[in-house]
C-alpha cells in the first residue's frame, strides 16, 4: 500500500444540515490525516470547472445549481491507499445503493444531493488538490 493524498468535498446538503464535524470524524477514524481543510461558497465558474467531465450529462446543471446552492467544506485526506479507502468511506453515489455505515448511506439524501466528494483515482486527485489548494496551504504533519 501507497501514501496518497486524495480531494474531499463535504457538499451544501451535509454543511447545511450540521454534520461538518460527524463527517470529517468518519475520515479520521480510518487512520486519514486532515492536511488541509477550508469552507468555501463555490461560483458558477469554480462549479463548472470542477465538474467539467460532466458537463455533457443532463444532470450538469441542476449539479453545478446544487454545488453553488451553500457552502462547501473541501480538504486534502492523507493515509495508506487514501484515495480507495475515502471512497468506501463515503458509499455509492446513490444512497439508496450505499452500504450500511457509509457517509452517503447516513447523510445523503439522494443521488443529486449525496452528501461529500471524493477523488477517484491517482491523477484526478492531483489535479482536484490543485484546483482547490496551493501547495503552501497543505499542512504535513510533524507530530
Ligand atoms: P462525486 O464525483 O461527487 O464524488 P461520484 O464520483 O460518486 O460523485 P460521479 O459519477 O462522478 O459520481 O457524478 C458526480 C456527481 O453527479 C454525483 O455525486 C451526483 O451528485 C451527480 N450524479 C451522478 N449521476 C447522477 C444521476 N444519474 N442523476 C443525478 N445526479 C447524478
Ligand atoms: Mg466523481
Amino acid at each position: 500500500m501507497s501514501v496518497e493524498k486524495t480531494l474531499s468535498i463535504i457538499k451544501p446538503d451535509a454543511v447545511g444540515d450540521n454534520n461538518v464535524g460527524k463527517i470529517l470524524q468518519r475520515f479520521e477514524d480510518k487512520n486519514l490525516e486532515i492536511v488541509a481543510s477550508k469552507m468555501i461558497r463555490l461560483s458558477k465558474e469554480k462549479a463548472e470547472g470542477f465538474y467539467s467531465i460532466h458537463k455533457d450529462k443532463p444532470f450538469f446543471n441542476s449539479l453545478v445549481k446544487f454545488m453553488t446552492s451553500g457552502p462547501v467544506v473541501v480538504q486534502v485526506l492523507k493515509g495508506d491507499n487514501a484515495i480507495m479507502k475515502n471512497r468506501e468511506i463515503m458509499g455509492a453515489t446513490n444512497p439508496a445503493e450505499a452500504n450500511e455505515g457509509t457517509i452517503r448511506k447516513d447523510f445523503a439524501k439522494s443521488i443529486d444531493e449525496n452528501a461529500v466528494h471524493g477523488s477517484d483515482a491517482l491523477e484526478t486527485a492531483k489535479i482536484e488538490i490543485e484546483y482547490f489548494f496551493e501547495n503552501d496551504e497543505i499542512c504535513e504533519r510533524t507530530k
